[in-house]
């Protein structure tokens, strides 16, 4: 129901209530005043009869009371009248004429009793009221009525029985109730018309704000209030409209600057207002991500946290993250949710084989079943994002459900996903530089063995650990025999030559958790991890034989090089690693010594203790 109308019911409604109580009080009055009034009426024309009936008998004309009484039975509303004699004045004066005997149950009563009584008798079409009234004997009277009546003092001596036509009042209570039914009804057709009138341009205007407010709501402002009320109102109204031009304003501001972010985001564009609070919130999250991730020292902690925030944040349940670099195309596997693989083993060897990172495109198996012939995950749907980071690293992510519903899901929250991503991205880029930068500090540029400097880092952050863990190694220490005849003979180039082979030599020669590290000029150091004596000595025999075997052209001369090794063992030949190569440099010494072009293995003799560490 509109409002008007629901104002204008209930109006209504107190005036009906206040109408039915004002007739039905009338009413009842009217009545009650009507009856006490025909009442009164009757008794006073039963003591006007009772004192003709005297002077009747006082004049000794009884017989002739019968002309009276007809008289008065045609007064006015009269319907019936008639004479009751006691017993007693029947057993003195005769039944009368005519007939002056009880009629029914009230005369035989008032004898009885002396006391008056009356009746209403209604119908639809007649009101009679029925009144008798006793005659009581007493000495007091003018005239005595004991005088006549041999009665005693009190004693009932008859009654006067009337019946008169009540519906005269009946009628007029009726009209009465009629008038002021019309007058309520005039005053609440008025009323209605004036509560109307006043009050319509006011539920207008709440109407009005209530569209505007609702149509606010969605972040749409374009309403205007119009009103005819002057005062408050216009003022409200006027208020109202400066409110929501501003709002207009700024909102179409924040809603170009949203569009920036909805194109990234999963938030639909239909109310700014609620749109901004979400939008707030995701970049604050961002944001936080990002301060987060700058204070992460490596990729690899970047990542860790990536994948939290797709855990967290986004409840992906069953995903990977994989690195590929691009120049090798070689792709990696950062972190897996579950053991299944989301690929075939073909595309951990070459990335081009990755669809999402050849076509640089997402792809969503709901696009197309089986859209990617090299997917091999367990669930029916799966997507495959690529992110790129820079021309050398791109990641890729992917991440499947049990069903459509779910993958969509999933797929609705992408844009979010991929701004976290676009945080992480500059931060994930300069790590990796710095990784670089700190790998080239450490790394020789000729050979691209780890150097000098790596080799200190390594011994400082190791030794402790080492010996705690009952880790053993083994250092090489290697020099080419005559180098500097090299150079001086076919140049410094020709040298360079020689100590490049080696270094391959020496990468090939070793297992991938030994360390081979250019020490010095033409030195070389190997670290050879858990390895026994004889292990060592078989690889550094190795390494001098296939160094040895090794042929050189220099101009119109093929030379040959060979070299000389020392070995010595952490912790058995001492408890730090700087006094073990040292020892190891000692046999280097004593291979050179004894002939050169071989491998000799330190023994205490050969410390001659002078040395401190
Ligand atoms: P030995 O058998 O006693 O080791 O004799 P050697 O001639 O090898 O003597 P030594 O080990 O002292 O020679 C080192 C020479 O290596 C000196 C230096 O000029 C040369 N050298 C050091 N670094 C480089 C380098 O990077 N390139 C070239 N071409 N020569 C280098
Ligand atoms: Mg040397
Ligand atoms: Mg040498």
């Amino acid at each position: 129901m509109k409002t008007n109308h629901k104002i204008l019911f209930i109006v209504a409604l107190m005036l009906i209530g206040l109408a039915i109580a004002t007739i039905t009080n009338v009413a009842l009055n009217f009545r009650e005043y009507g009856y006490s009034n025909a009442i009164e009426k009757s008794k006073m024309t039963a003591e006007i009869v009772r004192d003709g009936l005297t002077a009747h008998m006082v004049n000794e004309v009884m017989d002739k009371r019968q002309f009276f009484l007809s008289n008065i039975s045609d007064l006015k509303d009269v319907q019936s009248l008639w004479i009751v004699r006691s017993d007693n004045v029947i057993a003195q004066h005769g039944m009368g004429i005519p007939n002056e005997r009880p009629r029914d149950a009230i005369d035989r009563k008032v004898l009885k009793e002396g006391i008056s009584a009356q009746k209403i008798t209604e119908d639809s079409k007649n009101a009679v009221l029925r009144v008798t009234i006793p005659y009581i004997a007493s000495a007091n009277d003018n005239p005595n009525c004991l005088s006549c009546h041999n009665a005693q003092e009190g004693e009932v001596l008859g009654a006067i029985s009337m019946e008169f036509n009540i519906n005269d009042v009946r009628q007029t209570g009726a009209m009465t109730i009629a008038k002021i039914f019309g007058i309520n009804l005039l005053f609440l057709i008025v009323a209605l018309w004036v509560t109307n009138h006043y009050f319509k341009p006011y539920i207008h205007l709440l109407e009005n704000l209530q569209q505007g407010i609702k149509r606010a709501r969605n972040g749409d402002f374009t309403y205007r209030f119009k009103t005819t009320l002057k005062d408050a109102g216009s003022e409200v109204a006027e208020q109202m409209n400066t409110l929501f031009e501003k709002m207009e304003e700024t909102f179409s501001g924040i809603r170009d600057n949203l569009s920036t972010f909805m194109s990234r985001s999963n938030i639909s564009c239909s109310d700014p207002l609620n749109s901004t609070g979400i939008i707030i919130k995701e970049l604050s999250d961002v944001y936080k991500f990002k301060k987060t991730i700058e204070l992460d020292s490596s990729k690899e902690a970047i990542y860790d946290r990536f994948i939290y925030v797709l855990q967290e944040r986004f409840h992906f349940t069953h995903f990977a993250l994989y690195e590929v670099e691009k120049k090798s195309k070689e792709r990696k596997l950062i972190y897996i949710t579950d053991h299944s693989s989301f690929c075939l083993p073909i595309v951990d060897q070459d990335a081009m084989e990755c669809r999402a990172y050849r076509t640089n495109s997402d792809i969503y198996s709901t696009d197309f079943p089986n859209i990617c012939q090299n997917c091999s995950v367990d669930h029916k749907e799966y997507t495959c994002i690529p992110l790129n980071i820079n021309d050398d690293l791109a990641l890729i992510l992917s991440y499947s459900a049990k069903n459509t519903t779910t993958i969509e899901a999933l797929n609705l929250v992408l844009p979010s996903i991929k701004n976290y991503f676009e945080a992480a991205k500059a931060v994930i880029e300069s790590r990796t530089l710095m990784d670089k930068l700190r790998d080239s500090s450490l790394r020789d540029g000729a050979t691209h063995l780890y150097n000098r400097r790596f080799l200190e880092e390594f011994i400082d952050k190791t030794t402790e650990q080492a010996l705690r863990s009952h880790l053993t190694y083994s250092i090489l220490m290697i020099d080419i025999d005559y180098f500097k005849m090299v150079n001086d003979t076919y140049g410094h180039d020709s040298g360079d030559v020689v100590i490049k082979t080696l270094a391959e030599i020496l990468q090939q020669n070793v297992r991938k958790s030994d360390l081979p590290i250019r020490y010095g000029g033409e030195e070389f150091l190997v670290l050879l991890h858990n390895t026994t004596s004889e292990g060592a000595l078989q690889v550094a025999q190795k390494i001098r034989t296939v160094f040895a075997a090794k042929k050189y052209q220099f101009g119109s001369d093929t030379v040959e090089k060979t070299l000389s090794i020392g070995i010595s063992h952490f912790p058995s030949d001492a408890d730090s690693i700087w006094k073990v190569i040292k020892f190891a440099d000692l046999a280097l010494y004593e291979a050179k010594h004894t002939g050169r072009n071989r491998v000799i293995e330190f023994e205490p003799r050969l410390f001659s203790g002078g040395d401190t560490f």
